[in-house]
């Protein structure tokens, strides 16, 4: 009902559109439209805007994209030149009150595009749209559907946006000068915006000034970053390219670009996160445990995998070692029933010790060999359009895999969860929900479903699995399974840069070690995934009081010695937690004799890491800065009042503010 009351308006604002256009003139005035914040203009045919910030008179422009580039792995990749041709192309452009009106081809197909400030607010949307938006588009598909234009394009200032801020996983930061394809192989990678971002918008900044890209219509529309052509030379940018659905236009497709004149990316991740509180998309830890109260156990919870049974031993031996929270889980195939590989003892005694406990589903994938049991479970996958099921290649099974539809998982997930939560347990793990890999077009007759709709059907899904009373976890994460999902496993993460280097097979992908001979290894792996400095916690900056978040469950930190402090820090700065995948062939099971090699270091984690967690673990994070101008030292604060500020540099901080901290280390920051 909502759906159809959003398709009406629609095709109102459509009409209206026809009705404006065709009763004013056109070149009557200048295209330009100007708030008290803003002015922007528009240039026909080019597209292109340009706009002065009137609260800094900093002036940003836009260039055509003139190259992209792909390629999978380290000293692979290939350039491409834009083709002319394949830019949008403006015909005519009117002023009607506070917006231009525009209307414009892209490969002779006509398109309208509206462009309108934001009534007293810094910030300019920008909509493109169709008047046959249900016509089959004329252009040929390619993989990820039918590829239609790159616009809007991408603001720049040289000084007052030197850095692309950009939420892959947590959030990376890129220069906007760094214009070597080869020094980076995932960073251009054209690929859906909603697999690849854990927020649908991104920046470019200062640190202080910039423009943010927020994307409202995310789900038809692919990420990728372009080379463009500036009077200063060439730069590199983030670019939205809309995709089909369903093989039309459908819906009209808006991006909001918000200038900002201070506070940089955390001005960025606070006004997406009023973005969502305002239209009721945030859920904080309050409201999650008032709905249930294990949510509380997340506090300080260290997150512990063990690939052996659970036993009421381990929990004894975990209490013992002195941990007061912890999520407790057992990996196993990803249809087990609810308490295979726990024993009944353990259950019972991990919720007396006030821990969540549970263990491994999968139901967002089918396994060939499920199928080959139960061929009705084909039913529930994504039919595409052909009608072939794609069979997908994947470690785990010879048969492959075909992927749940997102509008097949809510009866699977409510019945695994009550299981699980019939049989005592407090937590369930539904890995693979929220990586967003199973958002795709659906052709079946019994549950049809667009890319738009997928977001919403599994976070129905997993609303499901909550109301049965367990804590819920799943991977990676995604904005739009904030609300309903307690735990993202991976998010702290950056999986295009740490993935190639975890191993294949049982022990090497759990224990270790990483495979450091691997090209690109000190890249990738160490150049990003683990290095502070080409981070930034945009993610927490929105959601640490709402969703507890941890690395990927291969990043034990004890499988890389070398790094442990690294990860620690990283897991302070952020107010993240930590994880420990128990393996025996790792020596960090808990309770046995190799255990007490390891139990210090281990426990020096549970206490720095988690320990901070139980003081901030639910709090917003207010801010995050670069302190030094290596950006090695950096500091986070967090809204019940305290900060911390951690060193990841060889050299001792001297803080102006009167306290030293050593190499390596980090300093708690009262209010
Ligand atoms: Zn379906």
């Amino acid at each position: 009902m909502a759906l159809a009351t959003r398709q009406s308006f629609g095709v109102a604002v459509c009409l209206g559109l026809i009705i404006s256009m065709q009763a004013t003139p056109t070149e009557a005035k200048p295209l330009s439209l100007r708030n008290q914040h803003l002015e922007v203009s528009l240039d026909v045919p080019s597209g292109l805007l340009a706009a002065t910030d009137l609260r800094t008179g900093t002036r940003w422009r836009q260039h055509v994209p003139i190259q992209s580039a792909q390629g999978r792995n380290w000293g692979q990749v290939k350039t491409h030149k834009v083709a002319p041709g394949s830019l949008i192309r403006f015909t005519d452009a009117t002023i009607d009150g506070s917006r231009i009106l525009a209307k414009a081809l892209w490969r002779e197909h006509p398109f309208t595009v509206v462009f309108e400030l934001v009534p007293e607010e810094p910030a300019l949307t920008v909509t493109v749209d169709t008047l046959n938006r249900d016509d089959p588009l004329p252009w040929k598909p390619s993989w990820p559907g039918v590829m239609l234009m790159t616009y809007p394009y991408a603001f720049h200032n040289d000084q007052a946006g030197p850095d692309a801020v950009v939420p892959i996983d947590e959030g990376v930061i890129y220069s906007t000068r760094e214009t070597d394809p080869q020094a980076d192989p995932k960073r251009w990678k054209l690929w859906w915006l909603h697999k690849k971002l854990s927020m649908p918008w991104w920046g470019v900044t200062d640190g202080q000034q910039g423009v943010m890209t927020q994307i409202e219509d995310p789900f038809d529309c692919m990420f990728s970053i372009q080379w463009v052509r500036t009077p200063h030379g060439q730069r590199t940018l983030p670019q939205v390219t809309w995709i089909g659905a369903k093989g039309a236009l459908a819906y009209q497709r808006r991006v909001t670009f918000r200038f900002v004149s201070e506070g940089g990316y955390v001005a960025m991740a606070k006004a997406f996160r009023a973005f969502e509180q305002a239209r009721g998309a945030f859920r904080s830890w309050d409201e999650k445990v008032r709905a249930n109260p294990a949510v509380a156990r997340l506090r300080g919870a260290l997150d512990v995998w063990h690939q052996r049974e659970l036993t009421a031993d381990l929990i004894t031996c975990m209490k013992d070692a002195g941990i007061r929270r912890a999520i407790v889980a057992k990996p196993r195939g990803g249809d087990a029933p609810a308490t295979q590989g726990i024993e009944p003892e353990a259950i019972s005694a991990a919720v007396e010790a006030g821990y969540l406990v549970g263990a491994y589903h999968n139901d967002s994938w089918i396994q060939g060999r499920w199928i080959a049991r139960d061929p009705a479970l084909k039913d529930a996958a994504v039919l595409p359009a052909d009608g072939k099921p794609a069979y997908i290649g994947n470690a785990w099974d010879a048969k492959g895999r075909l992927d749940r539809c997102p509008g097949a998982h809510t009866d699977v997930l409510r019945r695994k969860s009550r299981e699980a939560r019939e049989a005592g347990l407090n937590y369930f793990f539904t890995d693979c929900t929220t990586t967003g890999g199973a958002i795709h077009e659906c052709y079946h007759p019994g549950h049809p479903a667009r890319r738009r709709d997928g977001a919403g059907q599994l976070s129905a899904a997993l609303r499901a699995a909550s109301d049965q009373g367990v804590v819920v976890g799943s991977e990676r994460g995604k904005w739009w399974a904030t609300a309903t999902t307690h735990v993202f496993e991976g998010i702290g993460t950056l999986i295009d840069y740490g993935g190639p280097y975890y191993g294949k097979g049982d022990a090497t992908h759990w224990a270790g070690p990483y495979l450091t001979k691997s090209p690109g290894y000190s890249e990738l792996f160490l150049g990003y995934d683990l290095n502070p400095v080409r981070r930034v916690p945009l993610f927490q900056l929105v959601y640490h009081d709402s969703v507890y978040c941890t690395r990927r469950w291969n990043q034990d930190p004890g499988r890389a010695p070398d790094s442990w402090d690294r990860h620690d820090l990283m897991n302070i700065l952020y107010g993240t937690s930590s994880l420990i995948f128990m393996h025996p062939k790792a020596g960090n099971v808990i309770g046995t004799p190799d255990w007490e090699k390891v139990r210090g270091r281990y426990l020096q984690t549970y206490r720095n890491v988690c320990g901070w967690h139980e003081k901030i673990g639910f709090d917003e994070m207010t801010s995050h800065r670069f302190l030094s101008p290596d950006r090695l030292v950096q500091e986070t604060r967090f809204s019940s009042g305290p900060g911390v500020v951690v060193n990841f540099g060889g050299s001792a901080w001297e803080d102006p503010r009167g306290f030293t901290i050593a190499a390596q280390d980090y300093r708690i920051v009262e209010p």
